[in-house]
């Protein structure tokens, strides 16, 4: 890992330090990274024809020249070019000649590669897209439940770091602690993405580095993809279509989905406070500060990963200064980047002509967004896309995925307008029968979870009922 030596935070120092890994540097909108990587330069010639393909296909559309956003060109700014459906609604289409076509992944990361495993696995042929020249993931400190540990096989022994064994709630001077049944798992992102690159190889799937998603659209036999590779333009045909490529999705943009709203998250790694056990994740709500929270995790005994979800990119930053002032904590790297706010299920399907665009992971904001954890709900919806992919549609696991991130976004909306009144007697309310079940169901069966809670104390529907009144009102 790359260590820095401590000095005053700022935007800039913030951006420099995500060494280019990171998507949306020094908090800026996401839009804006799409503008500037949105253009190409063309000539008059056409693109170079599919390498790919066994016979040369030729293009469908026109030519393309100049300088321009090549989405926009392909498909109409806000084109749409197919349909948003649902995988259930869609299950019975029989579809012929599937097994023949490739499946191509854009984003070679979590959701991405976990997907490209699964339906490499099943049979189908399937080729990763990753817009990044090498393989060299950027470091990032995650918190998970044990669910990654079932989900994801051998690959997770090597990435897990550090094991949770409690939590520690502050707020206003008062603090509670919860003992969780099965420790949660510090997993290290740059560990994760090389394992999983590697079950993707062995199971059959091809990985292609420096090359970049541009566009899409339909032709004859399937999809026709734009892309850019080693500074050269290309033609690629798949049957499906898999965008992985993170919140900002241009898969999604120029398959005609609407954009999804982000949230800045930023991290730093600390030295591990003396009086912080390294089997103890720390959080502390200051309403005032965000209606999210701070949360201290640590990776080893001698380091930790502090950080903070906030709304708005240069209050997010000035609040993190002063709490890492206050808790005396001095920033030894970097680590950052905007990640998607669930607001409602984003269908996960778009039929494009004869081809078929799925979406996983931040690209679909399969996010909970009470803790603004992606991990392990990202790897349910590649599940689900691989089921979809490989059984003709058919796959239960959407549906459980949606519950989920709907109970996570009913939580979110009732703390989002909480005071710091309410958060005290949040913290009051957790005795020890409420406190026993938030130690034994863990944050990724939340309707259980939820169901629980509520169940052992009563006055806390109350409070959440209030924090959603207050939204309503505020809203009204
Ligand atoms: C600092 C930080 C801490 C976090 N902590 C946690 C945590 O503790 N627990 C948790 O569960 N989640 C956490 N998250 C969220 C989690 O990391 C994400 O939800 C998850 O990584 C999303 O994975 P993904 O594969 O969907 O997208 P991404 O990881 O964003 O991957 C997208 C990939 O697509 C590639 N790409 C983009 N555009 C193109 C293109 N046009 N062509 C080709 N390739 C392209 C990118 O290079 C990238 O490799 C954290 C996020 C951050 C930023």
């Amino acid at each position: 890992m790359n260590v820095r030596p401590a000095r005053p935070l700022t935007p800039l120092r913030i951006a420099n330090s995500f060494r280019g890994h990171v998507s949306i540097p020094g908090f800026a909108s996401p839009r804006r990274l799409v503008l500037h990587i949105g253009f190409v330069i063309l000539t008059g010639r056409p693109l170079t024809y599919t390498l790919s393909s066994p016979t040369p296909v030729k293009r469908e559309e026109g030519k393309f020249f100049g300088v321009v956003p090549l989405m926009s060109t392909t498909l109409g700014e806000r084109a749409s070019l197919g349909r948003t459906e649902t995988v259930e609604s869609t299950e019975a289409q029989p579809r012929r000649g599937r097994n023949d076509r490739e499946v191509i992944v854009v984003g070679g990361s979590a959701a991405g590669l976990f997907t490209a495993a699964s339906v490499a696995r099943g049979g189908l042929r399937v080729r990763v897209l990753e817009s990044k020249p090498q393989f060299e993931p950027a470091p990032r400190t995650l918190i998970v439940t044990d669910h990654f540990r079932h989900q994801m096989g051998a690959a997770a022994r090597e990435s897990i770091i550090n094991e949770i064994r409690r939590f520690e709630l502050f707020t206003d001077g008062r603090s509670a602690q919860v003992a969780l049944t099965k420790p949660d798992l510090i997993v290290e992102r740059s560990r994760l993405i090389p394992a999983l690159a590697r079950e993707a190889e062995q199971a059959g799937a091809r990985l292609s580095f420096d090359t970049r998603f541009l566009g899409i659209g339909p032709n004859a036999r399937g999809l026709r993809l734009e892309v850019e590779s080693g500074g050269r333009c290309e033609e690629l045909h798949a049957g499906s279509v898999v965008g992985a490529d993170g919140a900002a999705s241009r898969v999604a943009r120029a398959s005609g989905w609407p954009p999804i709203e982000t949230v800045p998250l930023v991290q730093a790694i600390v030295r591990l406070p003396k009086d912080c056990p390294s089997d103890t994740t720390r959080v502390w709500f200051v309403p005032d500060d965000t209606p999210y929270f701070y949360w201290l995790i640590p990776e080893s005994p001698e380091r930790g990963a502090v950080g903070v979800i906030g709304e708005h990119g240069s209050d997010t930053k000035r609040c993190f200064e002063s709490f890492l002032e206050k808790k005396h904590l001095e920033p030894l790297e970097w680590q950052g980047a905007r990640i998607p706010v669930y607001r409602g299920w984003v269908p996960v399907r778009r039929q494009i002509g004869n081809g078929e665009v799925y979406l996983v992971g931040d690209a679909a904001a399969q996010v909970k967004v009470s803790t603004v954890g992606g991990i392990v709900t990202g790897f349910r919806g590649a599940l689900g896309v691989s089921q979809a992919l490989l059984r003709n549609g058919r796959t239960h696991e959407f549906a459980a995925l949606r519950r989920e991130l709907r109970t996570h976004w009913l939580i979110r909306r009732a703390l989002h307008n909480f005071e710091q009144k309410d958060y005290s007697q949040l913290v009051d309310l957790l005795d020890a029968s409420t406190r026993q079940s938030l130690g034994e169901i863990n944050r990724d069966e939340s309707t259980r979870l939820l169901w629980n809670v509520v169940r052992r104390q009563p006055r806390l529907v109350l409070l959440g009922l209030r924090g959603l009144l207050m939204g309503k009102a505020e809203r009204g």
